[in-house]
């Protein structure tokens, strides 16, 4: 016995209790003891039925996952199952919390699954670019059928427990106390009496899908993967369980995972699930935190309604605040519809939808957000006009209120030196959708109060969001590192490129889009704005904008749209008007590569990613990992820029920056001391 597994006798019923905090993960110091216990059952007599249990507040919530990529110590998780397969006693598996990955794998391995109402169990693999490797892929289809397999294994969402008692996979449901529920259960079976047959030997249900059916929806699974190999070795390994002997099918899914285990994008992936939890520790963390109950939010525009809806959804009642009556009610419709168009799709529902409008109030008068814990500023992008609002709510905001701006990029010390009380304010920069997009960046002001930063963070994590601690900086990480990546833009069209020969490089590395079609989502009229303040230009853009063109919006931009639709068609008119601009600044044309594109593109990005580093606006690389992956659609087999560097070669970047410093002489491309550091010694170093 281990303090990681123990055994008890409950009337004939052997209770196996695995204890290890704070998930349980299946630990080779799990493995050892309950291979032990399990082979010891085996032949008990006194045991004539086995319940897998587990301590604490959750099942086995998976492996361990700082085993993988290393050697495995035996017993692994499959011999585990194996054994399991050879008992001729009922197994039963007593689920709580959550049983994912390896935990279901386990629970698979036992002839009975009972679930406790508020379980939840899933293959979440795909998320770390693995397939299930302890034998899901050809245990689940025998249970649920391979359709709802695959659908469960190449999403990786979990199911909740009703929904597995309805698809085959748990055989009761339990409301009450779990472990007497599933002693209950074992008692019965052993009552019964045998045969007790292993999933591993049901296949009655795997005809049900046939191939030709099978097929198209995992090939509309690799569509969606975009580059993504877990997907659709996932798919490969689930039709095996339909096609090969059980015991083939199984070596292979070993196979592909073991390929997948030690490729780049699993990799790429795991890293960005560690560096998550790393983007959680902040400074203060542990610092008592202000209570939040009322949010307030001034402007019902695009941003405004979108953080509304993020809070509401969360959980948490908002005040909605405009200038005048006709601003509020169209934020307010917009919300309306938003929240109608997701009951239209089945994802929300009727009630829930009257839930979450029920939590909205609206206002005209600042004095409504008097009793406001939070209130968050989205209105123009006017550093007076966001004075004069955060010297407004200086006035009215209770004492010990937050104080947050969602400027993109405007100086937030500024923003909080307009008001008596510094301390207080930060920046929560959302992104567009803010009900939609995971990511937030948080923006720690020189005198924000380090409880006011956890706080924020904490509350971030309530309404679901992934939070980025940032320094103060024009356009923060994000989009200060956008600006970089998209600096050569208009030089590439000019020297040669087109804009959908741009865009298809980016969609062939794995973004969702390239920046053209970005632009023209966007809408060309806001960044053209944006220049005009600040007495920029941009040759090509600013053309394009003075003949209306502003993208999707108007039908035409960098490409057509033909009316109503959103594909991009390859416009020649914008094409023409590239070549003369370019014949006109005396600029040869010349074939451009894909290389080149990514040089002058994506290693700007990285640079810009190590200045910032090395400014102490992030506080470490995979912040910015996070930052990229979340909100603006770095391929996540890549493992945002910082991370990618790496494979890249550092050493190959810093050399191609030289030489495009050298030809254009633009800051962009001069290689940052810490990225050349990086080159030397292998690791991003904040000075
Ligand atoms: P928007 O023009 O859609 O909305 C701004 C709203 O603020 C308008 O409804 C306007 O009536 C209202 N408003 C203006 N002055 C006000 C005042 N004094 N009091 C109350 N309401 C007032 O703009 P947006 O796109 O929602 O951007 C808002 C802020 O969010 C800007 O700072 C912007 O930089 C930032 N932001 C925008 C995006 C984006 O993708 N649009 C993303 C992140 C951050």
């Amino acid at each position: 016995m281990s303090s990681s597994v123990s055994v008890a006798n409950e009337n004939g019923v052997a209770v196996v209790t695995i204890d290890n905090p704070p998930v349980n993960a299946l630990s080779f110091h799990v493995r050892k003891p309950l291979y032990e216990a399990l082979t010891a059952l085996r032949d008990d007599p006194a045991a004539r039925a086995i319940v897998i249990a587990c301590a604490g507040g959750t099942f086995v919530a998976g492996a361990d996952i700082t085993e993988f990529g290393k050697p495995i110590q035996q017993p692994e998780l499959r011999a585990i199952i194996a054994l399991l397969e050879t008992i001729a006693k009922p197994t039963v598996a007593a689920i709580h919390g959550t049983a994912l990955g390896g935990g279901l794998e386990l629970a698979l391995g036992c002839h009975f699954r009972v679930a406790d109402r508020g379980a939840k169990l899933g293959l979440p693999e795909v998320k770390l670019g693995l397939l299930p490797g302890g034998g899901g892929t050809v245990h689940l289809p025998r249970l649920v059928g391979p359709a709802k397999a695959l659908g469960m294994i190449v999403s990786g969402t979990p199911i909740s427990a009703s929904e597995a008692k309805a698809a085959g996979l748990a055989d009761a449901v339990a409301d009450g106390d779990l472990l007497a529920e599933a002693v209950r259960f074992a008692k019965e079976m052993a009552d019964r009496g045998g045969p007790f047959v292993p999933v591993r030997d049901r296949n009655d249900r795997l005809g049900e899908t046939d191939l030709a059916a099978f097929g198209a929806q995992a090939a509309d699974l690799a569509k969606k993967a975009r580059g993504l190999e877990a997907p659709i070795a996932c798919a490969e390994a689930v039709r095996n369980a339909i096609t090969l002997p059980f015991d083939e099918a199984l070596a292979v899914e070993r196979q592909l995972f073991q390929k997948l285990v030690s490729g780049d994008q699993s990799r790429a992936q795991r890293h960005l699930f560690f560096a998550e939890r790393e983007a959680a520790k902040i400074p203060g963390k542990d610092l008592q935190k202000r209570r939040i109950e009322l949010v307030g939010i001034i402007g019902a525009g695009t941003m405004g309604g979108g953080i509304a809806m993020a809070f509401a959804n969360g959980g948490l009642p908002v005040t909605l605040l405009e200038t005048n009556e006709e601003a509020l009610q169209r934020g307010l419709t917009t919300i309306e519809k938003n929240y109608a168009v997701s009951v239209n799709r089945g994802s929300l529902s009727e009630e829930v939808k009257r839930q979450r409008l029920g939590l909205f109030k609206a206002s005209t008068d600042y004095a409504d957000l008097a009793d406001c814990d939070l209130i968050i500023e989205a209105v123009f992008e006017d550093m007076a006009v966001k004075k004069e609002v955060f010297g407004k709510l200086d006035a009215i905001a209770k004492p010990g209120a937050i104080l947050a701006t969602n400027t993109s990029y405007l100086d937030v010390d500024a923003i909080a030196a307009s008001t008596s009380r510094p301390q207080d304010v930060l920046g929560m920069h959302f992104f567009s959708p803010a009900n939609v997009m995971k990511l937030l960046e948080i923006v720690r002001a020189e005198k924000t109060a380090p409880e006011v930063l956890a706080t924020v963070a904490d509350l971030a994590r309530r309404i679901g969001k992934v939070a980025v601690v940032v320094g103060v900086c024009h356009g923060f990480v994000g989009n200060r590192m956008l600006s970089a990546r998209g600096a050569e833009n208009e030089a590439l069209l000019l020297e040669g490129a087109t804009p959908s020969q741009v865009d298809k490089t980016f969609t062939d590395f794995g973004w969702p889009m390239g920046p053209f079609q970005m632009g023209d989502l966007a809408g060309l009229d806001i960044g053209w704005r944006n220049r005009k303040a600040r007495g920029q230009t941009a040759v090509i853009a600013d053309m394009l904008c003075e003949q209306g063109h502003f993208g999707q919006k108007t039908g035409r931009g960098w490409y057509r749209y033909e009316s109503g639709a959103r594909e991009p068609i390859a416009d020649p008119d914008v094409e023409a008007l590239i070549r003369a601009k370019a014949a006109e600044l005396g600029i040869a044309r010349r074939d451009i590569g894909a290389d080149e594109i990514i040089e002058r593109t994506l290693y700007p990005l990285v640079n810009e990613g190590a200045k910032i580093l090395e400014e102490g606006i992030a506080m470490r690389a995979s912040d910015i990992d996070v930052v990229w992956v979340n909100g603006y659609g770095f391929p996540i087999g890549k493992g945002g820029p910082m991370f990618w560097a790496g494979f890249e070669g550092a050493g190959k970047i810093v050399e191609r920056l030289e030489h495009w410093h050298e030809r254009t002489g633009r800051a962009i491309f001069e290689p940052a001391p810490v990225l050349r550091r990086f080159a030397e010694i292998g690791a991003w170093e904040a000075l």
